[in-house]
Order: C-alpha cells, then sequence, then structure tokens
C-alpha cells in the first residue's frame, strides 16, 4: 500500500500491517518466536525490537492492522479482552468514576467491581439507553463513560454518538466495546469516540481458536502513552502466534461479517414468526426498538442475536438439547453457530430472562441453520 493513501475497508483488511518480508522476499509474515533481539555494536536498537514484552514483529503487525481498520492513530493489543479492558482502568486514579451500561458484558463489570472498587475506582451502571440517565449518572469524577452497543445479550443499541459529545462535554472519554459489531459494522472513532476496545477472541480471531484484546485510540495522546505503559509494564501481551493467527483472520473479516448478517436475519426472521418463541431480539429486524438507530450508526446489524422461548428454562434447555448443528457453547464470532443459555452462565446474580437462549450465527448455509432450530423447537 502506499503510505498516506486513502483504502477501502476491504483492502486495508487484506494489507495493513501485512509487508513481503525485506530479508527473504516471503508473501506471508513468519512468526517471531525469539523473546530477545540483537543489539548494535554502539548498544543501541536500531531495528526497533530489544524484548518481545516491549514489542514483538507480529504484535506491531497486529496493532497496525487493527489500528487502519478502526481508522485510529495506534492500537495496542492484549493477551485477552479483559486484559485490554484492565489495562484501560489502569490508567484511572483512586477518586476516579465510571459511568457503565446496566448490561455490560458481565466480565467488564466484574473487573470493575472485584478489581477496581478496591483501588477505589467508582462505578455507575445505568440504563445508558436515556440520555438523560447518562447525564444524570456523571459527576466531577467521572473520567470514562463506557459504551457498548449492541449489547449482550439483549442486542439493545445506545446512541454512541449522542453519549461520546455529552461525556466530553463533562470532560470525560468515551470508550466503546466493539467486538459484537466488529470494525466493519460500527466506527466508533468516527462517531466521536476517544478509544475502541476488542476482544479479538471473537469476530476478529473468528475461528474460536485465540485468546486476545485490543484498544484502538483515536489520537496519539497522554491517554494512549498510559495504556502503552500498562500493557509494556504490566505485561499483559499476547504471544507472537496469537498475533499472527488473529492476523491471519482479518482478510476475510469484511466477508465474514457479511455473511453472518445476512444468515443473522433469516434466522431472526424465523423465530420472529415462530409460536413457541415470544420474543427475538435482533436490531435488523424492522419491529425491534432498536432497529432506526441501529440502522443508522451500523452498516449491518451483526450475527449476534437472542429469543425467549415460551415455557421459561425448562423449555430454553431442552431446545438447546437437541440442536444438531449449532453447538452448545459460550463465545461468539466464529465460523461454527453457537447456542448458549446465557443466564446459566452469568450466574445467580443474571437478570437474564431464564428462557431466553443467545445464538452466535456462524457461517453454515442458513436453510440449514433454521431447519434445526425448527427440530429443536418441537422438542421445547
Ligand atoms: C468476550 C468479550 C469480552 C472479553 O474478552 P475475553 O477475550 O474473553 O477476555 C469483552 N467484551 C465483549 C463484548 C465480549 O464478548
Amino acid at each position: 500500500m502506499k503510505p498516506g493513501k486513502k483504502y477501502k475497508l476491504e483492502t486495508l483488511a487484506v494489507h495493513a500491517g501485512h509487508g513481503v518480508d525485506a530479508g527473504t522476499g516471503a508473501v506471508t509474515e513468519a512468526i517471531h518466536l525469539s523473546t530477545t533481539f540483537e543489539r548494535d555494536a554502539d548498544g543501541g536498537y536500531s531495528r526497533g525490537f530489544l524484548y518481545s514484552r516491549n514489542h514483538n514483529p507480529n504484535r506491531n503487525a497486529l496493532e497496525a492492522a487493527l489500528a487502519a481498520l478502526e481508522g485510529g492513530a495506534g492500537g495496542a493489543a492484549f493477551g485477552s479482552g479483559l486484559a485490554a479492558v484492565t489495562a484501560i482502568f489502569q490508567g484511572l486514579a483512586p477518586g476516579d468514576h465510571v459511568v457503565a451500561p446496566a448490561d455490560i458484558y458481565h466480565g467488564t463489570a466484574n473487573v470493575l467491581k472485584h478489581l477496581f472498587a478496591k483501588w477505589g475506582v467508582t462505578a455507575s451502571f445505568i440504563d445508558m439507553k436515556n440520555l438523560d440517565t447518562v447525564r444524570a449518572a456523571m459527576t466531577p469524577q467521572t473520567r470514562i463513560v463506557w459504551i457498548e452497543t449492541p449489547s449482550n445479550p439483549l442486542l439493545q443499541c445506545v446512541d454512541i454518538a449522542a453519549i461520546a459529545e455529552m461525556a466530553h462535554a463533562m470532560g470525560a472519554r468515551a470508550i466503546a466495546d466493539n467486538t459484537f459489531a466488529s470494525p466493519v459494522l460500527q466506527q466508533p472513532l468516527a462517531l466521536g469516540c476517544d478509544m475502541v476496545m476488542h476482544a479479538t477472541t471473537k469476530y476478529l480471531g473468528g475461528r474460536s481458536d485465540v485468546l486476545g484484546g485490543a484498544v484502538v485510540t483515536r489520537l496519539d495522546d497522554e491517554h494512549f502513552a498510559q495504556l502503552r505503559t500498562a500493557q509494556l509494564f504490566g505485561g499483559a501481551v499476547p504471544s507472537p502466534f496469537d498475533c499472527w493467527l488473529v492476523m491471519r483472520s482479518l482478510p476475510t473479516l469484511p466477508y465474514r461479517m457479511q455473511a453472518h448478517c445476512a444468515n443473522a436475519q433469516k434466522v431472526a426472521e424465523f423465530l420472529a414468526q415462530h409460536d413457541k418463541v415470544s420474543v427475538t431480539h435482533y436490531p435488523g429486524l424492522p419491529g425491534n426498538p432498536f432497529h432506526a438507530l441501529a440502522a443508522r450508526q451500523m452498516s449491518g446489524f451483526g450475527g449476534m442475536l437472542s429469543f425467549e422461548v415460551k415455557g421459561g428454562k425448562d423449555a430454553a434447555m431442552a431446545l438447546a438439547a437437541h440442536v444438531e448443528i449449532f453447538t452448545r457453547a459460550t463465545s461468539l464470532g466464529g465460523v461454527e453457530s453457537l447456542i448458549e443459555h446465557r443466564a446459566s452462565i452469568e450466574g445467580p446474580q443474571s437478570k437474564t430472562p431464564q428462557g431466553l437462549l443467545r445464538v452466535s450465527v456462524g457461517l453454515e448455509h442458513a436453510d440449514d441453520l433454521i431447519d434445526d432450530l425448527a427440530q429443536a423447537l418441537t422438542c421445547a
């Protein structure tokens, strides 16, 4: 790619962070397992690498690629999505306050409640669909407003641009967990967010075979420098192989997301008209309360949906016990379709309805997925 030239997302997905190896001409990058790198005769590191916790060629490549896809000034990769979340909050000080959605990913809530609360960082978990509630929750100590849209598992959407503007008016930063949408469907930095966070474990990895996280920043500012410090000093970095695996998946991301969206739309439409299903949560359905907002700030409605089975937990468990193509498992974003009884993984405090099943719609043929759900619904 020519430096400085603007390219479309599909082109960036194939080329950003990739390059022919100058030494060998290899078109596909090597995996640099070396933890340490040779010094110059004068003691310097003119090739830019010293020790793999600080920098590694595979990690640099992944960070550059993700920054390009999200349209940011820089990226930092981590060993898991929650390691990325933790590094963000490590930039806060005792007394700082976070505003977060009540239906935030439960692992992110755990980080705030169980790791940072005892260091004096406070958090308010609120209904962010209502902008007045967001405004009322903000205090002079609020440093971060956390955005997650569409949310898990009810696929609720919030207005990214409006919340980012509100955060900035109060001197706070807006940070979005963009895991469910991916940079293909939603670009939070362009909508005004300061940082975007990903569990690369999900759509970016795309194969359910690598755990990882990343943060992309809009500006190369002191907050990003602080995040780098948390990454380098804290050391929660991904392995070179893990970075390579995510890089390997990025070129197909735009096409995978198109197919995930198309399949999810068909599955949602099937479920929405089924008489054993009381409600289907998918922003692509015209009757969904978040349809207009999602259509405005997303370029597709995503591959995640959930639905509630009439008959509560027993009916939901019976359905999940009878699927033949879907796999009963947590996580999302892989090529294979997954189905999950969400309340049981979230634990006893979960507010998720007991009859709810969450689906990560994969890349099988939509007709086969619908047939599978149809036969399993007869057992519900
Ligand atoms: C999975 C997930 C995370 C956490 O990522 P891990 O890699 O499991 O640590 C954070 N946010 C969302 C929305 C997720 O789905």
